[in-house]
């Protein structure tokens, strides 16, 4: 554990959509949908978080309101000691020099008119618009050369890149202004699963490089493995588990990381042939109406009648997580 001060505190934020139900009647209230409800977590320099959990579970609008893209409701964001919960846009423009992201579809988030050295100079442009031409470009090939990608791509179209490389490309913009923090929106999901190794070395040894922190988004606990030093497991917008990593891998303590677990195959045929699955019933339930109490409760296959009355919250195991469970 660092004895730092964390880069980034995160406390209680709740991100809340307000939902018009398009069948309903012009005069029906919309409904409430609490996607990220109640997260906190401390992040340090150089370390990564990873934050797992099935599709719209709230990891990636939790990972928007660290940059205020989806600006949280109630809370508290506190970057580099500074209070960003409320704060002005220019204020969260200064920050964005600090923090930045990287998407799940590496080919989406690159502009298709734009050159590849007008995407990865973007940043520079927009906080350092006074920088000469000359010293942009220094920048842009440097960076390049850094991620894997060679100075005769540069007047390229991401249409002419592959899938991994189009990441590079993002990863590239990202670092071209030395952040402290990149937020890595399941940045590898839809990559191969050869590709998606080669993208999480390149982001570990830029990491060791650069001292970067890291917030590492998937829907697979196998994925983050290799790069996490904790790892948060969310599910409809709530942390289930948060621990370190040798903790959650070993001794996960709660039902739904246990069963998240017991999907990653074993590369032991006979390991994995006494392997017992936890199999998880049914779908997430709708974020609009969650149910009562533990929100697991539906799915969970050690579900109680307790389990319906009261939200539990994390608290400290004898595994040394923390986990939201009544049975801990
Ligand atoms: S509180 Fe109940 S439903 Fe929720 S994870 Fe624990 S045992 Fe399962």
């Amino acid at each position: 554990m660092s004895t730092q001060q964390p880069i980034l505190s995160v406390r209680d934020i709740k991100v809340e959509f307000q939902i018009k139900d398009a069948k309903g009647w012009p005069w029906t209230p919309p409904r409430s949908l609490k996607a990220v409800n109640g997260i906190s977590f401390d992040l340090h320099a150089g370390e990564t978080l990873g934050v797992v959990g099935e599709s719209g579970c709230g990891k990636s609008t939790l990972a928007r309101a660290l940059l205020n893209l989806n600006p949280a409701n109630s809370g508290s964001i506190t970057w580099m000691g500074q209070e960003m919960q409320g704060a002005t846009d220019a204020a969260w423009m200064a920050v964005r020099k600090d923090i930045q992201m990287i998407f799940q579809d590496p080919l989406a988030s690159l502009d298709p008119r734009m050159t590849v050295a007008q995407i990865i100079a973007e940043p520079l442009r927009t906080h350092h618009p006074d920088m000469p031409q000359d010293e942009v470009m220094d920048k842009v090939r440097a960076i390049m050369g850094r991620v894997g990608l060679t100075a005769h791509q540069i007047n390229r179209y991401p249409h002419e890149f592959s899938g991994g490389q189009c990441q590079r490309i993002g990863i590239a913009r990202a670092l071209i202004q030395q952040p402290k923090l990149i937020v890595c929106d399941e940045p590898v999901s839809a990559l191969d699963v050869s590709i998606q190794a080669q993208i999480i070395n390149l982001l570990k040894e830029l990491q060791a490089e650069f001292g970067l922190a890291l917030i590492f988004i998937a829907h697979d606990l196998a994925v983050v493995r290799h790069i996490s030093h904790s790892i948060m497991v969310m599910y409809l917008g709530r942390a289930m588990e948060f621990a370190q990593k040798r903790a959650l891998y070993e001794d996960p303590q709660h039902p739904y990381t246990q069963a998240l677990l017991s999907a990653i195959p074993i590369p032991d045929p006979e390991l994995e042939r006494c392997k017992v699955i936890q199999l998880l019933q049914g779908d997430l339930p709708s974020p609009l109406n969650p149910p009562s109490g533990c929100v697991f409760r539906t799915r969970c296959p050690k579900a109680q009648s307790a389990c319906a009355d009261q939200v539990p919250e994390l608290r400290a195991t004898s595994g040394g997580s923390q986990a939201a469970c009544v049975l801990i």
